[in-house]
């Protein structure tokens, strides 16, 4: 099991994961050249991806996504709604194809869990083989209860910690954006993630806070926040191996 989170935030998102030897990505949305200059690092070729998975259709998760497929043979697999939702769908190779809730790849059953967020049919993703899971869970304006069972018994969890609220009114967002990002179909914020964490019954070896917002937040605070709500409540937080993902750089799990 391994992950890279070869880019993350409101500029673009794209993370592997590779199980049982399969090789897969959740978004495209970062240029394919470091997309590939990143894998080469960690050792995979693009005749190694099998799969990418998109979350939603938003610009920040896709607009890698032509240039991905033409450069590899992976297919590509995202909710009916999001599909119907992508631009420029024609131009791409015909290699797109439909989750609806699950699905078996090789080895692996991938499981495809409803998001509130602000997009067509916006999705988060789990990865199991036999004990061992994988989960992505951005883009969320809130933790539904079924958005919190889909990440339970994660060995590996990507976690959207996109703001601090006070940073956020007090920033230079205009008014709208500000109720958008706050609202239940925006993004969540730091301490909401360190509420699912504490309610998870088996905590994850590996967590990935994601999708930081520039602006709205910084990389310590993300992490301050999850580590004091987690100790507040009685549960552990050493027996995680934390990392604040970032936007221009990958951060690699193995
Ligand atoms: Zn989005
Ligand atoms: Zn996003």
């Amino acid at each position: 099991m391994q992950t890279a989170v070869l880019g993350s935030g409101s500029k673009g998102n794209s993370v592997y994961i590779e199980m049982e030897g399969v090789h897969m990505l959740v978004d495209a949305g970062i240029g394919v050249r470091r997309v590939m200059k990143s894998l080469k690092e960690i050792g995979v070729t693009p005749d190694m991806l099998s799969a990418v998975f998109l979350t939603h259709e938003h610009t920040d998760h896709i607009k890698g996504l032509g240039p991905l497929m033409r450069a590899t043979q992976a297919r590509v697999y995202t909710r009916p709604g999001t599909l119907s939702a992508l631009p420029k769908k024609d131009e791409l190779p015909d290699r797109l194809g439909v989750i609806h809730d699950t699905m078996k790849l090789g080895p692996l059953t991938v499981r495809a869990f409803s998001t509130l967020h602000d997009a067509a049919d916006p999705v988060g993703y789990s990865f199991s083989a036999g004990q061992a899971k994988c989960t992505l869970a951005t883009d969320l304006g809130f933790i539904t209860s079924s958005v919190q069972a889909a990440i339970e018994g994660s060995d590996m969890l990507v976690l959207e910690t996109n703001h601090d609220p006070g940073m956020l009114k007090r920033g230079s967002y205009p008014w709208p954006l500000k109720q958008r990002i706050l609202g239940n179909r925006g993004h969540l914020a730091n301490e909401d993630a360190a509420w699912a964490l504490v309610h998870m019954r088996k905590r994850p070896e590996k967590i990935f806070l994601a999708h930081l917002s520039e602006e709205n937040n910084r990389p310590e605070l993300a992490r301050e926040t999850v580590e004091r709500v987690l100790k507040e409540q009685g549960a552990d937080s050493l027996s995680m191996d934390i990392t604040v993902a970032r936007q221009n750089d990958m951060d690699v799990w193995m």
